[in-house]
């Protein structure tokens, strides 16, 4: 049985990124709690996963809760693994798809990390690189930041740009959103066979 912590980014007055107008608008802290209570719910309401994979929700609310403390949370409740969700945005409007980061050395990571980027939905791929290790460029510090924070394996995963209106519309689509949290289970059960967990 593999304990997934499922960390939505952000929360409470640590808004993340915000783009776009009325139905149109996503709030990153809003969209990744979304994202991952749907997670959640499709995890232990699946025959084929549920009783292989245990998820936690490290935020369950709209409350600032600091990496520090998710961390100490996902270590108490024995995570494996964790998967930390964000809404990617950026300067040109022209950048999307979807990112997944891991952890330099982490064999099981990676191949997590590349089966969820392989299970992406078409809309979000990437025309280039989409699955990184986390390093000390400027741009990979952020990243680094949080995922050195656990203590176990994890993953976080930039779903697509707020700021590419394509990607926008999309992630914040119920086919989207369905087709994000099915990726995500991919790139779990990859992870768990690495591990042989099963
Ligand atoms: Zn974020």
């Amino acid at each position: 049985m593999l304990l997934l912590g499922i960390d939505p980014g952000h929360g409470g007055t640590n808004t993340g990124t915000i783009h776009g107008e009325g139905a149109n608008k996503l709030v990153e802290k809003d969209y990744t709690l979304e994202l991952g209570r749907l997670l959640y719910h499709s995890i232990i309401t699946d025959m084929a996963i549920h009783t292989k994979v245990k998820p936690f929700l490290l935020r369950t609310e709209d409350e600032t809760i600091s990496y520090s403390r998710r961390a100490a949370q996902a270590q108490e409740l024995g995570c494996q693994l964790v998967l930390n969700l964000h809404v990617n945005a950026h300067i040109d409007s022209d950048l999307r798809g979807l990112m997944a980061f891991h952890w330099p050395g982490s064999h099981t990571a990676a191949t997590g990390a590349q089966a969820l980027d392989a299970a992406c939905p078409k809309a979000l791929r990437r025309t280039r690189n989409s699955v990184f290790a986390v390093g000390e460029a400027e741009w990979l510090r952020a990243a680094r930041s949080i995922i050195s924070k656990y203590h176990c394996p994890s993953i976080l995963v930039e779903l697509g740009f707020a700021t590419n209106p394509q990607d926008r519309s999309y992630l914040l689509s119920t086919l989207g959103k369905l087709r994000l949290v099915q990726a995500l289970k991919v790139g779990v059960l990859a992870y768990l066979e690495d591990t042989q967990y099963v």
